[in-house]
């Protein structure tokens, strides 16, 4: 059976190419009827905050990628939060030391540096050189009689590692590339090194898709969990690796965390549909066939094969994602979409805690009005705003006045007063007969200046939804308060 998981640090915001990593678990997972495992690596408390931690749960619901496993949900191989898993980390180091795989080396830094040093000067590999490898007890114990702390550091095996990588194929490491590492420090703390495979060990994890930023991790992983296999801590399996093409941002640079497009907090906040954004970060890296980019994350987990992951680097494009979000926005039925608006437009004081009743039918009547022209939910403050404004608080834009509100505008003004004041019934299109009457007719103008200066007194803007729709929703008697305004 695949298990797979996604085991981010609890440090803030999740990085889009984060997202995209867990996605793709997800959907490997779906896809096989495997287990997506969700654990978090907090090994590190000064870094670590519950804010964060809770933050990620929020995120990771947030966007519908439901974990087997996990936080909250439970399961067989908890718990699923490193600092709860610290005894299990001392119990195996001390295993693995004790079957010879792991070491005790009491080099200190500056012995450290200074032969890194001279290696680095003669062109040799400045890796760790094995010095205290095989100590005997008298050299140990005269080091522990200097007070030295020794840290613990894996027996690399002298042999190329080889492993066929799921999305780039047969990679081959040299022993000299990768030499014998650190697990645990010298003050006692397992690293990531020993936390994340021993956890991937005893979670049974038979694939591990990550990002390819964690490629030279694995000829070093891929020997401990074989040791970890002989000294029966593992459940039994080496799994898989695949590493997840690169995310490159603006300039062609890899998206890092410090990006401010980076951060799914800010997808969240500008109105990003969940399944707009992840519709769109599996485009990063996979394809679903044919050229197709819209589809649902059940098409994806019906689709969804590692073999089909290209190695190149994926350039993030913000306006196709944008472009991908404003499809997605088309899809939903406006009762659905109207809902969606709700939380923005709380934001932006628009609407209190509870939409009156009045509020509600105004926006189920405003959504279709915009839901072809958005591309992310928050443009639905500046595009219904006007809508949903406290009277005192409406103003025009003080340059969009100055444009539309000339003598001839003026006029203009004028005339729709007195076309609209007296209308019966009060509906789109009679106001459109109205005003085409007294405006394109009656003044004889052009549509685009008979038009603007009163779309400008009633919404604030020189881009807004359709007139008369707009004019129908807001009412007369604001519609024609706003016209007046603009009079004086
Ligand atoms: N906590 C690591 C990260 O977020 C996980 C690395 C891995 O997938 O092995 O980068």
């Amino acid at each position: 059976d695949v298990r797979v998981r996604f085991c981010p640090s609890p440090t803030g915001n999740l990085h889009v190419g984060n997202v995209r990593t867990a996605l793709f678990n997800w959907a490997y997972a779906r896809h096989t009827g495997g287990t997506f495992v969700f654990r978090i690596e907090d090994t590190d408390a000064a870094r670590d905050s519950e804010d964060s931690y809770a933050g990620l749960l929020d995120s990771l619901r947030w966007l519908g990628l439901d974990w087997d496993e996990g936080p909250e949900v439970g399961g067989d191989h908890g718990p699923y939060r490193q600092s709860e898993r610290f005894d299990l980390y001392g119990d195996v180091a001390r295993k693995l030391v004790e079957s010879g795989h792991a070491y005790y080396a009491y080099d200190t830094p500056e012995e450290l540096e200074e032969r890194r040093e001279k290696a680095r000067a003669e062109g040799r590999s400045s890796g760790y050189d094995g010095l205290h490898r095989d100590l005997t007890d008298e050299q140990r114990a005269a080091y522990e009689a200097e007070g030295r702390k020794p840290v613990i550091r894996f027996r690399m095996p002298d042999v190329p590692i080889t492993f066929t990588d799921l999305v780039r194929g047969e990679m081959t490491f040299e022993p000299e590339h990768v030499s014998d590492y650190v697990l645990v420090r010298a003050n006692g703390q397992p690293l990531y090194t020993l936390t994340n495979p021993v956890d991937d060990a005893t979670m049974g994890i038979t694939h591990v898709l990550r990002g390819e930023d964690l490629l030279s991790s694995t000829p070093r992983q891929i020997p401990l969990h074989v040791a970890l296999i002989a000294v029966g801590v593992s459940q039994g399996v080496v799994p898989h690796y695949g590493h997840l093409p690169f995310v490159m941002g603006p300039g062609n640079r890899k998206l890092s965390k410090r990006d401010p497009g980076g951060g799914l907090q800010t997808y969240r906040e500008r109105g990003f549909l969940p399944e707009g954004l992840l519709n769109y970060l599996a485009l990063l890296g996979w394809s679903i066939g044919n050229d197709r980019e819209l589809f649902t994350l059940q098409e994806m987990a019906e689709a969804f094969e590692i073999e089909r992951v290209n190695p190149n680097p994926a350039q993030f494009d913000l306006k196709k994602c944008e472009a991908i979000n404003g499809m997605k926005i088309r899809e939903l039925s406006a009762d659905d979409l109207a809902d969606r608006l709700v939380p923005y437009l709380r934001d932006a004081d628009l609407v209190g805690g509870e939409l009156t009743p009045e509020q509600h039918d105004l926006l189920t009547a405003a959504t279709p009005l915009v839901q072809e022209r958005m591309a992310v939910l928050s443009e639905a403050v500046d595009m219904l705003g006007f809508l949903f404004v406290a009277d005192d608080a409406f103003d025009v834009d003080p340059d969009e006045a100055a444009k539309a509100f000339t003598a001839d505008g003026l006029e203009v003004v004028r005339t729709s007063i007195a076309a609209l004041s007296a209308l019966e019934p009060w509906n789109t299109a009679s106001i459109e007969a109205a005003l085409r009457g007294a405006l394109i007719d009656g003044m004889g103008l052009k549509p685009r200046k008979a038009f603007a200066p009163v779309r400008v007194a009633v919404t604030g803007k020189k881009i807004s939804p359709p007139l008369f729709e707009s004019l129908e929703l807001l009412g007369r008697e604001k519609a024609l308060a706003r016209l007046r305004a603009a009079l004086t």
